[in-house]
């Protein structure tokens, strides 16, 4: 039997038209802010991802995207240098 031990953060459901889960690993993130950089949503202009009230390792705000909004596209996933982000689809 393989025990799976989750790192601490929350998930936010809903993404991606209601077909992905995005969550986030508050013991990962250092709040670099790249994601939010990189985010397609936000390069349009709208304000999908975006700092949290929870906080990452080194208690600066983490992130968090809105549900109706983001398109679950990976992007945050794949460009987080310390895969703070992880996205289950449905
Ligand atoms: S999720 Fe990753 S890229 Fe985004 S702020 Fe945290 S460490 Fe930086
Ligand atoms: S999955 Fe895509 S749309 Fe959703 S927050 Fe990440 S970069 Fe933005």
């Amino acid at each position: 039997m393989t025990k799976v031990q989750e790192y601490p953060g929350f998930a936010i459901e809903g993404c991606g038209k209601g077909k992905a889960t995005w969550r986030l690993y508050t013991e990962l993130c250092k709040g670099c802010g790249l994601c939010l950089v990189k985010c397609p949503i936000n390069k349009k202009g709208d304000n999908c991802l975006k700092w949290s009230k929870e906080v990452g390792i080194y208690s600066t705000p983490a992130v968090e995207p809105d549900p109706t909004l983001c398109i679950a596209c990976g992007t945050c996933e794949r460009l987080c240098p310390d895969s703070a982000i992880r996205i289950d689809r449905n």
